[in-house]
């Protein structure tokens, strides 16, 4: 067996008194794309955050690519750019153009050449389906359109994993698909994928394994087969009943 690509061991967070990831073991294989669901508040977005450090944790390991996560300076500067992340909100840079926001980082922190970042960031572009808007404004562009531009800009940097917290969640319902299409061909170039969203037909479609989150715990993983068909807790069958 392959060494998985990212590594949680015992690892434990608190917010205060809150206990918000308890105990969470979770590896993730290499072009393995992981589905991460569960009820709001239960620790899903702290989960996508500690991985890429943008929060700190009490005990407990993780490590990406057989490295334990970076702590600071450079070495953190690099793990931030091997692990991209897109959010609920686009987060674009509003005074550049969209060429700029995807050719930004491979220019300061990868120190591509910059006729080398502007082809590939329109190559990016194409593949997410918005070369024609490459000269224009964030704020020109629709939000499904922006949330693609902010995957190509992830993907500039060439990442090993993926993180997608709730992607579609802020978009009107005729721009989710065009997202989600995205995501699901990426999936199917073999990346890595971390994706939290209450999309269950992208899940069912994409997933490898779904994992259940409820409290700061993993509760269950399986299959989307297994899981939407035959869940097992009753934590899973009360979630999936309020919301298929
Ligand atoms: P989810 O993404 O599953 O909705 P979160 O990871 O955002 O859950 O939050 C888990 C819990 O941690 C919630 O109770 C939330 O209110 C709390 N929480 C999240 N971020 C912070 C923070 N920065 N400070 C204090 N509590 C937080
Ligand atoms: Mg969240």
């Amino acid at each position: 067996m392959a060494e998985p690509l990212v590594v949680l061991d015992g690892v434990n967070k608190h917010f205060g008194d809150l206990h918000v990831l308890k105990d969470i073991n979770l590896s993730v294989a290499r072009g393995e794309v992981v589905v991460v669901i569960g009820p709001s508040g239960s620790g899903k977005s702290t989960l996508c955050r500690t991985i890429n450090r943008l929060e700190t944790y009490e005990s407990g390991s993780i490590t990406i690519d057989g490295e334990p996560l970076p702590e600071e300076g450079k070495a953190l500067a690099r793990l931030r750019s091997d692990v991209g992340m897109v959010f609920q909100a686009f987060n674009l840079f509003a005074h550049k153009t969209i060429l700029d926001n995807v050719t930004l980082g491979p220019l300061k922190v990868r120190r591509v050449p910059k006729a080398q970042a502007q082809q590939r960031a329109r190559e990016l572009l194409e593949r997410v389906g918005i070369e024609e808007q490459a000269g224009k404004y964030p704020a020109q562009l629709s939000g499904g359109q922006q949330q693609r531009v902010a995957i190509a800009r992830s993907l500039a940097m060439d990442p090993k994993i993926m993180l997608f917290d709730e992607p579609t969640s802020a978009l009107d319902p005729e721009m989710i698909t065009e997202v989600l299409e995205v995501m699901t061909q990426l999936a199917q170039t073999g990346m890595t994928m971390i994706v939290v969203t209450h999309e269950m037909g992208f899940a069912r479609r994409a997933a490898d394994r779904v994992v259940f989150m409820s409290d700061g715990e993993i509760v269950e993983e399986a299959t989307p087969e297994e899981f939407f068909t035959n869940p097992r807790s009753d934590r899973a069958k009360d979630f999936l009943g309020k919301i298929l």
